[in-house]
Formats: structure tokens, sequence, C-alpha cells
């Protein structure tokens, strides 16, 4: 069994103790256990802060140098506070532990995981813990970091590598809810999930597991378990496995009394670049996205409008993250003799509302039933985009949890049960 023990779990000493209670429960229930754990609590983004007060723009192999001592401290406490309960643990940093990566600081790729110390550590009869969300670049054997979040990616790596059984990826709250709990307190607890849906939720900003270790989990087939490490519920399994306890494997007639929508997700992350008076003609297009790319910024959304018939232009609109923004507009503005286009505006108050199901290739009527539900709330939707099984918008960043709650309501999604609970976390 690989754990992973995310910030808000092991925030102070209590949650240290706490969580090494849960692992040494594991181990006397006799599985073999690999921990893999986040920096505590805030401390990741504390230390973001204090680079930026040093600097405005930290060379970026300085920046990963010190994010990755967040971890280093909660790995070393884990172990002790493990050592204190009566059983050998052994803490490793992410290069120790074989996590080998491309050498693209702040979002660094896995490519080659070789535990051998983990193997070693796991036959001495110890626990081994890993330090999250870092590696090793192959070629300058620099320390590199995987992006915000990227602690779940080093786990169900770890768990691809050592072939574990399941993934269990602990943190503040009981698993995947069909909302954030934080916005949509009715939001229900989703108990399986397929790897397409659960990716769909995390690409459009549902926090709860980083794309990448999702992508890890659909490639070697590792069922993640996500749950709560301040309690005992059951979670959310993340698995194209069908369901054991249900009769029969998943065919038709089950697809059909499947919900159509699993849940709403939302993302506060991007910004959106309006290029005006880009003038209709072969090439315009190509030229100001290639400018992008060079700049490598990813793009996400798209709108391109009919050009006036008077002046032969038209205005392009599209979505990059916040933090690539300035950088998109600069990549812009090198362009700018004027055939290119008129002027520039950026707006970085948007948010984007996605609604995820498989259920939907199959069901006509989603995106009416959504875009009402909009609207009965007054909210104004600025751009769309879909895919097989979701649904985008992007609408005002101070409508985003009106729109959240509407589709929710819209879709009969909340539980008529318990609140979602909150465990920890400041959700920052
Ligand atoms: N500590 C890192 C972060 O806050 C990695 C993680 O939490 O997964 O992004
Ligand atoms: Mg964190």
């Amino acid at each position: 069994v690989v754990q992973k023990y995310g910030g808000s779990s092991v925030a102070d000493a209590d949650g240290i103790k706490r969580v090494a209670q849960r692992i040494a429960a594991t181990r006397k229930a006799g599985h073999s256990v690999v921990v893999v754990v986040s920096a505590m609590g805030d401390s990741t983004d504390e230390l973001h802060d204090l680079a930026r007060q040093v600097s405005p723009m930290p060379p970026v192999r300085e920046l990963d140098m010190l994010l990755t001592a967040g971890e280093r401290i909660s790995m070393a406490l884990l172990a002790m506070a493990i050592a204190n309960l009566g059983m050998e643990a052994r803490s490793f940093t992410g290069s120790q532990a074989g996590v080998i990566t491309d050498s693209a600081h702040g979002r660094a790729r896995i490519i080659d995981v070789t535990p051998g110390r983990i193997s070693v550590a796991l036959a001495d009869g110890a626990i081994p813990i890993v330090a999250g969300f870092q590696g090793v670049s192959q070629d300058s054997k620099d320390i590199t970091t995987l992006g915000r979040g990227g602690s779940d990616t080093t786990a169900t790596a770890l768990a691809a590598a050592l072939g574990a059984e399941v993934c269990e990826i602990y943190t503040d709250v009981d698993g995947v809810f069909t909302a954030d709990p934080r916005i949509v307190p009715g939001a229900r607890r989703i108990p399986r999930i397929s790897y397409e849906e659960m990716l769909e939720m995390a690409a459009c900003g549902a926090k709860i597991l980083h794309v990448r270790c999702v992508e890890y989990a659909r490639r070697y087939s590792i069922p993640i378990h996500v749950r709560s490490s301040f309690s005992s519920r059951d979670g959310t399994l993340v698995t194209d496995t069908p369901d054991a306890g249900s009769p029969g494997s998943p065919g038709e007639g089950d697809e059909m009394d499947r919900a159509i929508i699993t849940g709403v997700a939302h993302d506060r992350s991007e910004a959106e670049v309006t290029v005006i008076g880009v003038p209709d003609k072969v090439g315009e297009a190509a030229k100001i996205f290639r400018a992008i790319g060079a700049a490598s910024i990813n793009i996400d959304m798209i709108v391109q409008n009919i050009s006036a018939a008077s002046t032969g232009r038209t205005d392009i609109s599209f979505t990059v993250p916040r933090a690539d923004g300035q950088a998109a507009i600069a990549a812009l503005r090198a362009l700018s003799d004027s055939e290119t286009f008129d002027s520039l505006v950026y707006d970085d108050r948007i948010g984007k509302v996605s609604l995820i199901g498989a259920g939907m290739r199959s069901q006509p009527g989603v995106i009416a039933t959504f875009f009402s539900a909009l609207a009965d709330v007054g909210v104004n939707i600025r751009m769309i985009s879909t895919s097989e099984i979701r649904v985008s918008v992007i609408v005002d960043e101070n409508d985003v949890d009106l729109a959240v709650g509407a589709a929710h309501r819209a879709f009969a999604l909340e539980s008529g049960e318990v609140e979602a609970v909150v465990y920890g976390g400041t959700g920052r």
C-alpha cells in the first residue's frame, strides 16, 4: 500500500502524531506500507512568499531547492513520530527515492522511478517515508519540483514502480465530492469515479487530485483511494474496474441508471486575453498562437468572433494560466506591428465552471439545463468549451460560487444527508 498524506493532514505536531498512528495501524494490520508526505500546512506557500521578498523573480533552480525543503521537514518529523511508536521508519528525499524527472523546474515530469532504497528499507522491515512533490533531473542532476499539488503524483508513480495494490491519498475531506464542499455545503461524496471523469475534474480545477497523478494511475491501472486522514469514512475509489458488489458487469443497463452528471468543478487560476482587430486573413491566428506557444504558455479556451464586414477584422479571446498572463501579453506586444492586431485587453477577474459526466455522451439537453440554471441566477457566460464528457464556461470571477451552486442544484447533485465536512486546511 502506498499512502500519501497532504499538507493539512500534517499541519502541526499533533497532526503528524495522528498520521503516525494511522501508518502504524496499517502496518499492524499486516500491510507493507510506503508513505509519501507533503509539506506541513501552508508551508509551501510561505516559502514562496519568502522567496518573493528576497527577489521578485527568483531563479527557478533555487526556488525548487527552497520549496523541496518543506517536504524534508515533514518527512523527518513523521519518521520520528513513527519511531516513537516503536517502529522503524526511514525518510528519503525524492532524489534518494529514485524519482527521476526532466529538468523543467517548477513543473518537472517524472520520467523514471528507481526505488532501490525503498525496496531495501521495506525488506529490512522499516517504513519508508518519501518526500512528495520532488525529484532529481536526469541531465542536470538538479533538484526539481513537480508543480503545486505534485505529491499525489509522487505517490502514484511510486505505487506503479513498486507494484502496489492501491494508492491511498489522505486529505482533509472525505473523498471526491460532486462540488467543492467549501462552496457547496450540500455536496455529495462520489463513491466511485472513472479515471476519465477524474481526469476532467482535476483538469478543470478540482484540487483534490493532481492531473498527472490520475494520468499515472490510469496508465498503470492503479486504483486510487481518496479519503480523509481525520475520519475513517469510506472515501472515493478512482478506478475503471467494475464494482465487485454490483451484479454483472456494467453494461448498457447500468449506464442508463447512472447519473448524467458526476460533478461540478471550478477554477480561478486562469486569465482571459483578448486580441482586438485581428485581420480576418489566412495565417493571422497562427501568428498569434505561435507567439504564445514560443513562450511555453498553455492555452485553454479560444473564442473567435465573426469579423465585422466593414473592417475585415475580428477579435480573438483565449484563456491562459493567470501565472503566465503577463508573459502572454509581452509575447503579443513583441509582435505588435499594427498589421497583426489593434489592441490587447487582459482580464484576470474570471473563473471557469465545468460540468463533468460520462453520462452526457448519450443525453441531449444537458447544455440547455446548465445554461438555464446560470440564467436563472443572473450569471452571464463569456466563453464556452466542450468535450465529450464536459461542458465548461467562463464567467465573472465573482459569479463562480453562484454558478457552481446553480449547476449543482439543476442536476440534483445534493445529498439528502449530512453536510460534507472540511476537516482542515485553509484552502490556500
Ligand atoms: N507541498 C506542495 C504544494 O503545496 C506539494 C503538495 O502539497 O502536493 O503544492
Ligand atoms: Mg500542499
